[in-house]
């Protein structure tokens, strides 16, 4: 797992891999400052709000 705050220069780096940010969960855009986690094999495939990724957790054991 990885996790960590989107520093700018972070951002800068994320947005060259993608064109679009989002959170998978929330599908809100992910800004400079937002704490994230995601799933280091799917690198920048994957990635969420730290609380949508703890709530992800949450729905699947309902
Ligand atoms: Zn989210």
């Amino acid at each position: 797992m990885i996790q960590y705050t989107i520093t700018n220069e972070k951002y800068n780096r994320l947005k060259s891999f993608k064109d679009n940010l989002f959170c998978k969960k929330c599908t809100k855009e992910l800004r400079i400052g937002d704490y994230i986690k995601g799933n280091r094999n799917s690198d920048t495939s994957k990635l969420y709000h730290a609380k949508c990724y703890e709530k992800l957790f949450i729905d699947l054991d309902d």
